[in-house]
Order: C-alpha cells, then sequence, then structure tokens
C-alpha cells in the first residue's frame, strides 16, 4: 500500500466513524504523523493532498524543514514535550504546538511568538493516566492555567490534546478520550477559543472520533512502522 492509499483509506475510515457517531466528517482533521521518517514521506503525502503534519521533536524537525519549503501551505505542528530551552527554535519553527504542559513553557511561548511577530495556537496537553511516561498536566490544574494565559497576545490555546495508556484494544483508550471531552466541554464555557481535542491514533481513531476528537494523529497507519536507529 503507497502512502497515497494508505490516506485515502484511512479518510475513508475517519468518515464512517463520523457518521457512526452522527458527526459530520468535516469537523475532523487527519494529522499525519511524521516522527523519524525521512522527509522525503512528507513530500510524498504533501503530493497525495495532505497538509497537516505532526512532528515530535524540535532538533529532527529542525533538519527535515529546509526540504519542505516549497510546501507553504503545509502546517507543521509540535506533538512531542517541549524543554524550556527550545521554545524560541519551537516557536520559529512549527505553525502550532499541541502539547503545551506548563504554564513556564506557554510563558516561554508566548514571549518567543510576540518577538517574531507570529500567532501561535497551541493546545494544552492533559495527563489523564497514571502512567509515569506520560506528559501533559493533571486536569485539575487546567481551569487555573487556562486563566494564567488568557492575557497572551501570540499564543492562543484553542484546545487540549491527550495520549492515553497503549494498549492493543482501542476500548481501553474510551474512559480517557470520554474525560478529554468533558474536561474541553466545561473549559469552553469561560474560554470559547478552547473548541479543538486531539485525540487517537493510528489503533483507536476511531473510538476517538466517537467520543468527539477534532483531530486525529496518525503515524504508522498512513507511514508504516517507525525503525528507530539503534543508540
Ligand atoms: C507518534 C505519535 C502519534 C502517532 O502514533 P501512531 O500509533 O503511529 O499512529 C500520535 N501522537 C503522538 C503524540 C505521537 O507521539
Amino acid at each position: 500500500m503507497s502512502i497515497a492509499d494508505n490516506i485515502a483509506r484511512l479518510k475513508d475510515e475517519i468518515a464512517s466513524a463520523a457518521r457512526r457517531a452522527n458527526r459530520d466528517p468535516e469537523e475532523i482533521e487527519l494529522m499525519a504523523v511524521s516522527k523519524v521518517h525521512p522527509a522525503e514521506v512528507i513530500l510524498e503525502a504533501y503530493a497525495a493532498g495532505q497538509r497537516l503534519f505532526g512532528e515530535n521533536k524540535v532538533q529532527e524537525f529542525e533538519g527535515k524543514r529546509p526540504l519542505l519549503e516549497r510546501l507553504t501551505d503545509a502546517k507543521f505542528h509540535l506533538i512531542g514535550p517541549l524543554q524550556s530551552n527550545k521554545t524560541n527554535k519551537a516557536a520559529g519553527l512549527f505553525d502550532a504546538v499541541d502539547a503545551v504542559d506548563s504554564l513556564k513553557i506557554a510563558e516561554r511561548l508566548e514571549k518567543a511568538a510576540k518577538e517574531l511577530g507570529k500567532a501561535l495556537p497551541v493546545l494544552i496537553e492533559v495527563k489523564l493516566s497514571h502512567e509515569e511516561s506520560k506528559h501533559g498536566i493533571p486536569p485539575e490544574e487546567l481551569p487555573a492555567l487556562l486563566d494564567a494565559m488568557g492575557g497572551f497576545e501570540a499564543v492562543e490555546a484553542v484546545g487540549l490534546m491527550t495520549v492515553p495508556p497503549w494498549s492493543e484494544d482501542a476500548e481501553t483508550a474510551r474512559p480517557y478520550f470520554r474525560e478529554l471531552r468533558r474536561l474541553r466541554d466545561e473549559a469552553v464555557k469561560t474560554h470559547p477559543k478552547l473548541t479543538q481535542l486531539s485525540m487517537g491514533m493510528s489503533n483507536d481513531f476511531a473510538v476517538a472520533i466517537e467520543e468527539g476528537s477534532t483531530c486525529v494523529r496518525v503515524g504508522t497507519a498512513i507511514f508504516g512502522k517507525r525503525i528507530y536507529p539503534e543508540k
């Protein structure tokens, strides 16, 4: 299967899941997660019509970026954790940061984006499981973080993101997706811009769509298995 075939098949599957949930398929964006893969696969997906991409490391994307200059209408989001010493670089390289997990990072991005004269939409990553390896803010800290970001000029929180514990069984993720939606529904009452829900990956995107996802982040089902270089 080519990348173009995979994208076409996923669009069908996204539309079916949306219809099952009585939702408009147009409400759900497909993000192609190209981390670990070379820039060539991004060009191939772009040629197949894909415009939204996710990368999880600042330095890795910095290396690919020069090869992607002509893709002027493509959007690249940072979906991995951001260290505070990389916020300036991230604000310059990416169109959005989808994994903001502290006020410190949000403030540094705000300062960097303001200096660049650039509007930077962000998602807040919420940690809903107790796994040590997962990133994100505890849900109870969300209201205070959103309030603190209220006076920002360049950075704007437009939604929430989460990564549930990995499981073979997509149903395991459902309660986490449902909880993220509940948090969004609560927070949007006081922060009307907070509409997006980035949730669902290759193995569980259909369940995420049933639970209200507005952006599914799909890597493996588009680009195949990631082969990590040996350390
Ligand atoms: C890698 C990654 C994905 C894509 O995962 P697949 O299972 O390959 O679809 C989605 N979201 C985040 C945050 C990731 O790091």
